[in-house]
C-alpha cells in the first residue's frame, strides 16, 4: 500500500496503465500482480499488519493495485474499485450528500444513474433538478446556491452522444459551493481527463472500456487532489470510509480483470476511434440513414468542446433511420458481425435499439430517446467487415 510515486507511475499514459500500483511480486518475481483470493491476513502480533492488510473488504492487494493504477491514470489523489459502476456512484453520493441536499442531474443521464437519483435518493431526502448539461444557462438556473452540493455530468452521453463543457461546469459548480462529479465511462481515462479540467471526482463503469472484454462488471471512483466536502473532511477520506462501511467493493478476480484491461486501453481506444470514424463516414453516405450522432463530426453541436477536452472521439455512435421504429428494430436484427446486445466498450461490436432495450425504462419521461435511434458500440474487428455488415443490413430495407 505504498503511497509514494514511482518513476513508472509518473510516465506517459500507457506506462502508467501497465505499471502504476504494480511491482513484480517480492517473493516470487511474478511480473503480474497475483489474484489475492483471500479474505483475511495473518497478523504478526495483534495489530501487526503486513503492508496494512487486515480484511479484504477494507483492502486487498489486487484491488489496491487497481486503485493506485486508476488514481495515476486520472491524475487524482486516490482511486477506489467497486463491484459495479452503480455501486461506486452510490458510494460517492452517500459520501457527499445528506438528506435535504440538492443535486443537478443531466437530462440524458445513464438510466441506472437516473434511477439511483429518482428512486433511491428521493425517498432518502435528496432532491434533484434535471438540466441539459450542454446549456450552461439552464444549469446555472437549476443550481440552488447553498443547497446544491453536487453537479453530476456525463460526457459524451448515452445514447445521443451529447457533449458537456467540463471546465465551464466546474466553474459553475464551484461558484455555488458544489462539487462537479463526472461519469467518464464513455470516454475512458485515455480520451478524457476530467480532473485536469477542474472536476472534483470521476466515476467509471469499468464494465465498459476499462475492462474492455465484456467479461466483468465493475466500477471505479477517483477523487481529485485536495478536494474537501463542504461541511465535512477530506473527500478522499470520506469516500474511503464509505467504501469500507458500505462494502460494495470489487472482488480480487474482478479487480484483476480490470487491471489487465487497463494495460491495453490506449491501443484499444485508438482502434475503437479509427473504426468508428470509418463507420460514421459510411453511415453518412447511406440513403436509409437520416441522422448520425458522433462528436467527431463538425456538424455535431458539441464538436468544438469535444475537440478541446477529448483526445479523440471514441467508439460510440448513434444514428437514426428513415421509416421510424419498425425499421430501426429490423436493422438491429439483420447484422451478423455486430452482435445485438446491451452494454458497450468491449472488443466486439454491439448494436442495440435504445428505446426498447437500454432506455426502455425512461419511455414517457423527460429522458425518453427517439424510437428510430440505433446505438453502436464499435469494436476493434477489421473495419471492412463492420462496414460490409451494416451495409447489407441497411441495403435490405430498400
Ligand atoms: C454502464 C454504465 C453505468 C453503470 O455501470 P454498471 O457497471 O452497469 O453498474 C454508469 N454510467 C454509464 C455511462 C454507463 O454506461
Amino acid at each position: 500500500m505504498s503511497e509514494q510515486q514511482h518513476g513508472k507511475d509518473a510516465g506517459g499514459f500507457s506506462t502508467r496503465a501497465i505499471h502504476a500500483g504494480q511491482e513484480p511480486d517480492a517473493g516470487t518475481g511474478a511480473v503480474i500482480t497475483p489474484i489475492y483470493q483471500v479474505s483475511t491476513y495473518k497478523q504478526d502480533g495483534i495489530g501487526g499488519f503486513r503492508g496494512g492488510y487486515e480484511y479484504s473488504r477494507s483492502a486487498n492487494p489486487t484491488r489496491t493495485a487497481l486503485e493506485e493504477c486508476f488514481a495515476a491514470l486520472e491524475g487524482g489523489e486516490r482511486g477506489f474499485a467497486f463491484a459495479s459502476g452503480l455501486a461506486g456512484q452510490d458510494t460517492v453520493l452517500r459520501a457527499l450528500l445528506t438528506p435535504g441536499d440538492h443535486v443537478v442531474v443531466p437530462n440524458d443521464a445513464y438510466g441506472g444513474t437516473y434511477r439511483l437519483f429518482n428512486k433511491v435518493l428521493v425517498p432518502w431526502g435528496v432532491e434533484h433538478s434535471i438540466a441539459p448539461m450542454g446549456d450552461l444557462d439552464a444549469v446555472r438556473a437549476a443550481i440552488r446556491p447553498g443547497q446544491t452540493k453536487v453537479v453530476w455530468v456525463e460526457t459524451p452521453t448515452n445514447p445521443l452522444l451529447g457533449i458537456a463543457d467540463i471546465a465551464a461546469l466546474a466553474d459553475l459548480a464551484h461558484e455555488a459551493g458544489a462539487l462537479l462529479v463526472v461519469d467518464n465511462t464513455f470516454a475512458s481515462p485515455y480520451l478524457q481527463q476530467p480532473l485536469s479540467l477542474g472536476a472534483d471526482i470521476v466515476t467509471h463503469s469499468t464494465t465498459k472500456y476499462c475492462g474492455g472484454h465484456s467479461d466483468v462488471v465493475g466500477g471505479a471512483v477517483v477523487v481529485g487532489r485536495g478536494i474537501t466536502v463542504p461541511g465535512y473532511e477530506d473527500a478522499a477520506e470520506r469516500v474511503a470510509f464509505h467504501q469500507n462501511s458500505l462494502g460494495a467493493v470489487a472482488g480480487p478476480f474482478d479487480a484483476w480483470l480490470v487491471l489487465r484491461g487497463l494495460k491495453t486501453l490506449a491501443l484499444r481506444m485508438e482502434k475503437h476511434s479509427d473504426n468508428a470514424e470509418r463507420v460514421v463516414e459510411f453511415l453518412l453516405g447511406h440513403p436509409a440513414v437520416s441522422a448520425v450522432h458522433y462528436p467527431g463530426l463538425e456538424s455535431h453541436p458539441g464538436h468544438e468542446v469535444a475537440a478541446r477536452q477529448m483526445k479523440r472521439f471514441g467508439g460510440m455512435i448513434s444514428f437514426q433511420v428513415r421509416g421510424g421504429e419498425d425499421v430501426a428494430v429490423k436493422v438491429c436484427g439483420e447484422t451478423q458481425v455486430w452482435t445485438l446486445g446491451e452494454s458497450l466498450g468491449g472488443v466486439e461490436s454491439l448494436i442495440e435499439h435504445p428505446a426498447r432495450m437500454t432506455h426502455a425504462s425512461v419511455r414517457g419521461t423527460e429522458l425518453e430517446v427517439p424510437a428510430d435511434l440505433i446505438r453502436l458500440s464499435t469494436g476493434i474487428e477489421d473495419v471492412e467487415d463492420l462496414v460490409e455488415d451494416l451495409k447489407q443490413a441497411l441495403d435490405r430495407l430498400g
